[in-house]
């Protein structure tokens, strides 16, 4: 629990590292040369730009979108929030960017990817215009009756008053960070921990208009948190599998490149998939896929486990030997078995076969379970190749299936 709690939290590490790192760079600043210091005022472009050719070869339109955001709120403030503290006008610029900025961060966050240009790319951009022209206009003509609210001291607590954000402002940005840092954990996924660290960073710019080379430090930050988090994605892309989140078979053979003289295989394959598939359909299948991919995840004795493919997957254990893995591979087959999903009953067709699978009797909904067979094989010590322990894991497996299915075999 302690564990996965940790690995949870990890997800926030390189935006962490990059506000460690622009707070760690805001003394050296002093130092720099004239000619770094004006390279450090267009940093943010720099790193917004280098973000940006990025989204558009991996075709990631949510990081783009809010790279130019970004982008744009730095451009707002160079040529006009720098030079303005007060008034109406400056007050209208700085409170839209100060909410609208974190609220499309949050509905971003929200959002699934669907590219930069597709229909829904361009739909986004529409209604980034759109929310623009409102925002213009709601200044131009409700100033005077919006702004009071907007300042209003809530709290009279000294800690706010430092801040440049009036508070009912601050708060509205920080429930969007909120939801934002909410969706990070839960989906474990770079590109949304990359809009956390990134609107982070903003909050922080926004609070520091006075000093144009804090500004530019934390628009960089942000911008090179989401590059990185791009960055994160694409590899996640290319070694973890998209259903069930965990190594892909890309990730198994790079693994197997590393491995040291002494190591057990295990080949699991997914008992009557194929019935289940036709009985429950291809969604509660998929489901199913994530289910198992989770138990094996959480396998212990030092066992990592991959999707080879379709209902298959493999346990590497390195460092083991066959005594040492059994009992861990025995406890997955026996923890999914016991496994109980349940179901709408109308995620299922009408066809009631019932298959290998039992059903419950909640009403409204059904219970259905699998089972796996498990092959394993261990490199031995007569130096087999690690296609050869597949091998060899996979005429296990045959005879785990041919011995009645649900088991492990060596
Ligand atoms: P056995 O006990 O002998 O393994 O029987 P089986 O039906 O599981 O064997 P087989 O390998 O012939 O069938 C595999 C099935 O797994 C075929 C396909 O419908 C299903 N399958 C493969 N990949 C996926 C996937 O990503 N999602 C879903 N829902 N089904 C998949
Ligand atoms: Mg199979
Ligand atoms: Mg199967």
């Amino acid at each position: 629990m302690g564990i996965a709690a940790v690995k949870k939290i990890l997800i926030f590490t390189v935006p962490l590292l990059v506000l460690a790192g622009a707070f760690f760079f805001i003394p050296q600043v002093e130092q720099l040369s004239p000619a770094h210091k004006e390279l450090l005022l267009i940093a943010p472009y720099l790193a917004s730009v280098t973000g940006m050719f990025l989204a558009v070869h991996f075709h990631r339109g949510r990081p783009f979108t809010a790279l130019l955001l970004s982008s744009l709120f730095y451009y707002v403030y160079k040529t006009f929030l720098q030079y303005e503290t007060s008034g109406y006008t400056f007050q209208s610029v700085y409170f839209s960017f100060a909410l609208l900025l974190p609220f499309n961060f949050a509905m971003l966050a929200m959002m699934r990817e669907r590219g930069i240009l597709s229909i829904a790319g361009r739909l986004r951009f529409l209604a980034l215009v759109i929310e623009a022209f409102l925002a213009w206009f709601a200044c131009r003509h409700y100033a005077e009756s919006l702004l009071p609210p907007l300042t209003r001291k809530i709290f009279a607590a000294g800690l706010f008053d430092r801040l440049l954000l009036p508070q009912p402002v601050l708060f509205f940005a920080l429930l969007m960070l909120l939801i934002i840092s909410a969706l990070t954990v839960r989906r474990q996924a770079p590109i949304e921990s990359g809009f956390m660290g990134a609107m982070t960073a903003l909050l922080i710019a926004f609070n520091s208009l006075g000093a144009q080379y804090n500004v530019a430090i934390f628009c960089t930050a942000a911008a090179l948190t989401i590059t990185l988090s791009i960055l994160q994605d694409s590899y996640n892309m290319a070694f973890r599998d998209d259903l069930t989140g965990i190594p892909s078979r890309r990730a198994l053979n790079e693994s197997l490149h590393g491995l040291g003289r002494r190591y057990v295989i295990a080949m699991l394959d997914v008992d009557h998939f194929k019935k289940f598939n036709d009985t429950y359909g291809h969604d509660v299948g998929d489901q199913v896929l994530k289910m198992v991919a989770k138990k094996m995840f959480d396998v212990r004795g030092g066992g990592k486990a991959y999707r080879y493919g379709g209902e298959e997957f493999t346990i590497l254990f390195s460092g083991k030997r066959l005594a040492d893995a059994l009992p861990h591979l025995e406890e997955v087959r026996r923890v999914i078995e016991e496994y109980r999903l349940s179901i709408r009953s109308n995620d299922r067709p009408k066809d009631e076969k019932q298959g290998e699978s039992k059903r419950g009797s909640k009403a409204g909904t059904t219970e259905v379970s699998v089972t796996v067979s498990i092959g394993v094989a261990e490199s031995g010590d007569e130096q087999r190749t690690a296609a050869e322990v597949i091998k060899a894991a996979d005429k296990a497996l045959y005879r785990a299936k041919n011995r009645g299915r649900n088991q492990v075999c060596c």
